[in-house]
């Protein structure tokens, strides 16, 4: 029987109210203490419950990515991983925020055909990591399946070419699928459908409806061009059907072939003159074949993606095909080889590519900036990579958004990162922690007359507008750094203000030789009028540690808005896209862990990409996140 005193901490958790929140989270805590469940030894529904309480709630959900309440933060992340199902009821308020059941409601995107249920798929080839581009197809399908309808979601590999498909892949699309917090019901392969794909082309060529050719490749791709039809298009099927089975077995006469469908080699549609259905692939000269990673050397051909995808769509209940408007033109001949098989049919639903400036997103690109060392990895925060880009400090959050507003565009334009740098803000913003980080090169030390000499620490909100961002120790002493850049501004003179603190009057500014500012004499002016004054941030610089931070800014890797085919990657690629400046972050930072996400005072917003003490030489890593200001 569930603890009534959860109920009631459950209660206070649903409040949208920070003051009631809090005290109900400090009771979750301690009741957590000792217990992996709130409600016995398997997840029941109040964990299901409080779960959700606190994951909908920006604030609560702010507090347990915080770890403020280690034993809440541990049973949380425990339950999220465990069982992934739950994530989702974190679609919910997009719906209710939508203030309506209407299926697209809120972002006016709408399928046909829904009345008997939806199921859609993500078919990605595991021949690369995700990336941006790609998470608009997950969302997409994702938004149609779980928000839009209660439907499923099915992620398949679209395995059909052994050359450039690799396990490594497949995992991490897997694992990037989660990074999204896309769910999927079912994982299938086209690979296991090799077999059924074989006798349904088996079945095409018995009933006329396609035929072996040995018409050289371009020969037959002229005669495409100019609307001819191949010289074996009469072929006989009993002939085809044997000429498949020697494709089968890879015989010397077998290779020479591939089989095409008999569709109409004089349509105005290129895609319908009689398209290759099956095919060896083209192997690279100096490797040679290659085994599928999954089915090793069982097959010598492969289905065309022409082929394989209708059928497997039909074949596994897909209800909804998501495509990328350049398939358009082969719909026409998708829907023709579920009619001619005689095969349930499948909605198409096209949606336009999305493509971002001074941004590469083929594979084939990617992998040679990985390769060539110009950014360190695919989850480098410099690649459009769903790792990169999340990595660099884009929320999930802010990426859905943007994606399910671009909804159902046809046109296929270069959007600028700006947007969506900016909506990410918008997220960011009232969650993230106000911290302090002072560049070491240069900072002058400043000390202050009238201070006690004694430091002292005070509590105080870690974020001006939102208290339940909780609270930091900030420590005053009558000795503080600041920044050479800010130093080099003041006068003699000069009354100025230490955010945070209060009005100092500057009494002897000390020059070394070179002009540098060397240190700051300086006096309190507690009741000084901050209206007119320059200020400043800073670290006390005495009574307190501070800690070694390196914080990064990074550029696009292209200096052109947009690739175009003659162009050459590496005469396109910007030479410098990372810079670093060491600086020191106090005391208050030593909880950060990796992944948050903070605001240094007038820095900008960062990402903690290396907690303190786990970067290079014990340093923390951070890096900039763009706000769709300046760089991006
Ligand atoms: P390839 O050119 O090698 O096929 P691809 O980028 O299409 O590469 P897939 O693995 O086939 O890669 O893509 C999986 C899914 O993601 C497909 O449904 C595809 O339409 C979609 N997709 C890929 N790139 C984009 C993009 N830039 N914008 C929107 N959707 C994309
Ligand atoms: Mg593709």
């Amino acid at each position: 029987m569930t603890n009534p005193k959860l109920f009631k901490i459950l209660e206070r958790l649903e409040t949208p109210d920070f003051k009631t929140n809090e005290p109900a989270l400090h009771e979750l805590d301690q009741f957590l203490t000792l217990r992996s469940f709130l409600g016995g030894y398997a997840l029941g529904e109040i964990d299901e419950q409080v779960w959700k309480a606190l994951r909908l709630n920006k604030v609560t959900f702010g507090i347990v990515r915080r770890n403020l309440f280690l034993n809440v933060t541990r049973w949380f992340t425990h339950l999220e991983s465990t069982y992934p199902a739950l994530q989702q009821c974190v679609k919910m308020p997009v719906k209710a925020a939508a203030g309506t059941d209407q299926p697209g409601g809120r972002y006016n995107i709408k399928l046909q055909d829904t009345e008997n249920g939806v199921v859609t798929r993500f078919p990605p080839e595991p021949s690369g990591y995700l990336h941006i581009g790609h998470a608009k197809a997950a969302f997409l399908n994702d938004y149609f399946a779980h928000d839009a309808f209660s439907g499923s979601m099915i992620l398949r590999f679209d395995d059909t070419n052994p050359r450039k498909e690799k396990q490594e892949f497949e995992d991490s699309i897997i694992h990037d699928l989660g990074l999204l917090g896309i769910q999927t019901q079912r994982v299938t392969y086209t690979s296991d459908y090799f077999e059924r794909l074989y006798e349904l082309c088996q079945k095409l060529i018995s009933e006329g409806n396609a035929y072996a050719d040995d018409t050289d490749p371009e020969v037959q791709k002229k005669d495409r061009y100019e609307r001819r039809p191949s010289a074996q298009r009469d072929r006989p099927a009993a002939e085809s059907l044997e000429l498949f089975k020697e494709m089968r077995q890879g015989t010397e006469i077998g290779i020479k072939h591939c089989i095409r469908a008999r569709i109409h080699f004089d349509s105005s549609n290129g895609s319908m003159r009689d398209p290759i259905i099956y095919r060896f692939p083209s192997w690279d000269a100096e490797e040679g074949p290659q085994p599928h990673h999954r089915t090793g050397w069982a097959w010598k051909i492969y289905p065309t993606y022409d082929f394989a995808c209708p059928l497997v769509d039909s074949i596994e209940g897909v209800t909804h095909a998501l495509r990328t408007t350049e398939y358009a033109d082969r719909n026409e001949q998708y829907y023709w080889f579920l009619e001619a098989l005689g095969l349930r049919r499948v909605h198409l639903w096209d949606f336009a590519r999305i493509n971002f400036i001074k941004t590469f997103l083929s594979k084939r690109k990617l992998t040679k900036v990985v390769d060539t060392g110009k950014v360190d990895g695919w989850d480098d925060p410099r690649m459009p990579t769903v790792r990169g880009i999340l990595r660099r400090g884009l929320t999930v959050e802010a990426l859905r958004e943007f994606m399910l507003k671009q909804g159902p565009s046809r046109n296929i334009v270069s959007m600028d990162w700006t947007i969506l740098w900016a909506t990410n803000k918008k997220i960011i913003d009232p969650i993230a922690a106000r911290h302090t980080a002072v560049d070491a090169m240069g900072r002058v030390l400043v000390t202050i007359t009238g201070a006690a000499t004694i430091p002292w620490k005070e509590d105080r909100v870690k974020h001006p507008k939102n208290p339940a961002v909780g609270m930091k120790e900030v420590t005053f002493a009558d000795k503080v750094i600041i920044e050479q850049t800010d130093a080099a501004k003041f006068q003699d003179g000069e009354e100025i203000t230490l955010m945070g603190w209060g009005n100092v009057v500057i009494r002897h500014l000390l020059k070394s030789a070179d002009g540098a500012i060397e240190r700051l004499e300086t006096e309190l002016n507690p009741g000084g009028d901050f209206s007119k004054t320059k200020k400043v941030h800073w670290l006390a610089a005495k009574g307190t540690q501070h800690f070694a931070a390196q914080l990064w800014e990074f550029d696009y890797l292209l200096t052109k808005d947009n690739l175009t085919k003659t162009d050459d990657l590496d005469n396109c690629l910007n030479p410098v896209t990372a810079t670093m400046v060491d600086a020191f972050v106090g005391e208050d930072c030593k909880r950060l862990i990796e992944g948050d996400i903070i605001q240094l005072e007038r820095k900008g917003y960062f990402r903690v990409d290396k907690a303190i003490g786990n970067g290079p030489d014990g340093k923390a890593v951070m890096f900039k996140i763009p706000t769709g200001t300046g760089k991006a």
